[in-house]
């Protein structure tokens, strides 16, 4: 039997890799090394010759890829003496703010838009003691008033306009070489802020230039079709999507993502909504993962362009699963096809629905 030794975060593991010093005090939660999933039943039921993985994000400690960001963040923050941190949130980025800011013992003030946010992430902001403040308006909204709060008060912010942020975030990328030995041909992520695209690629670019490995992927982001600015060419006023997690009309990384997408020669689309909860069911029912809309809006993408020849045959794909599902049982019951059955308590009435059922 061998023996490892226990993980203890990223900042811990990508150490040499990251802006921290050796007596930095680390806030973190185990956050990383999530598990790369391969799909056995999706490439056949698609009926094509791809080998796509999933990297499944929502296994960080609060349920998203946040997480990579916000060690790095409140760390940081911790470091330079902030006894305060501020988001503006679609939902993840004020639950992960929120248990780090506990764990290190500092407050956490978070903006959310009024009523389009997941029941799961709402509770987490809670439960963590953060003070919430709903506006009367969307995440753009808040995100302009979190700029403005933190040129007048001593808060520090921690959306991914933080650069710390997309420094954690980068390591998802590390795994993924680490655990492929190579770069995918094509990575396919969600778009809201385009933080992560472009923390994806600022990792694939490290190992690359340090000679770990030799090449690098195609960086393809996909939007919902009604919070799709990079389709448009231009900010979006009012984003609209069953997908809260991306309902993003003016990214923060906009010139960043852009620079990607030329970089890598890569290219945005745009999903529909009865694709993305369409991609949501398969990858649930036909995989046994269950990811919120806003994640499966990666793989609702990627087998269009599968479909379409644009991710040709023989490729290696990785999808970025951004979150749980558990943020968002709301949406998962209402669109689920299999119904609860409801029965006298006795064993002919069980069977009778067991046998109603093969
Ligand atoms: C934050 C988030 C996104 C969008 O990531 P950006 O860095 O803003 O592009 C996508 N999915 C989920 C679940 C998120 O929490």
């Amino acid at each position: 039997m061998t023996f490892h030794p226990r993980y203890t975060g990223l900042i811990d593991k990508y150490r040499d890799r990251l802006p921290v010093h050796d007596d930095t005090r680390v806030i973190s939660l185990g956050e990383g090394n999530t598990p790369l999933i391969r799909l056995n039943n999706i490439p056949r039921l698609l009926k094509k010759d791809v080998d796509i993985y999933v990297k499944f994000e929502g296994l960080n400690p609060t349920g998203s890829f946040k997480d990579r960001g916000m060690t790095m963040a409140v760390t940081k923050a911790v470091e330079e003496g902030s006894r305060a941190i501020i988001c503006a949130s679609t939902g993840n980025t004020s639950a992960s703010a929120a248990a780090y800011a506990a764990r290190a013992g500092i407050t956490a003030f978070v903006l959310i838009p009024d009523g389009k946010i997941a029941m799961g992430k709402l509770a987490q902001a809670m439960i963590h003691g953060a003070v919430v403040i709903q506006i009367k308006g969307n995440f753009d909204a808040g995100m302009e008033l979190v700029k403005e709060v933190g040129k007048e008060a001593p808060v520090t912010i921690v959306n991914s306009i933080n650069p710390y942020r997309l420094q954690g975030q980068k390591t998802a990328a590390f795994e993924i070489l680490e655990e492929l030995g190579t770069a995918p041909d094509f990575h396919c992520i969600p778009v809201g802020n385009a933080g992560n695209i472009s923390a994806h690629w600022m990792g694939y670019c490290e190992f690359h230039d340090h000679g770990i490995v030799n090449n690098r992927p195609t960086m393809v982001g996909y939007q919902a079709s009604g919070a799709a600015p990079f389709l448009r060419g231009k900010m979006v006023d009012n984003p609209e999507t069953i997908a809260t997690a991306i309902r993003i009309g003016h990214p923060q990384s906009w010139d960043k993502a852009w620079a990607v997408q030329r970089e890598s020669k890569g290219w945005f689309d745009e999903c529909s909504d009865e694709e993305i909860l369409a991609a949501q069911r398969m990858l649930s029912g036909k995989e046994g993962i269950f990811c919120e809309p806003a994640s499966a809006t990666s793989v609702a993408g990627a087998m269009r362009d599968i479909t379409n020849g644009k991710i040709p045959e023989g490729s290696k794909i990785v999808c970025t699963l951004t979150g749980h599902g558990l943020k968002d049982p709301d949406t998962a019951i209402k669109q689920s096809t299999s119904s609860v059955i409801t029965v006298e308590a006795n064993l002919k009435s069980v069977k009778e629905a067991i046998l109603r059922h093969v």
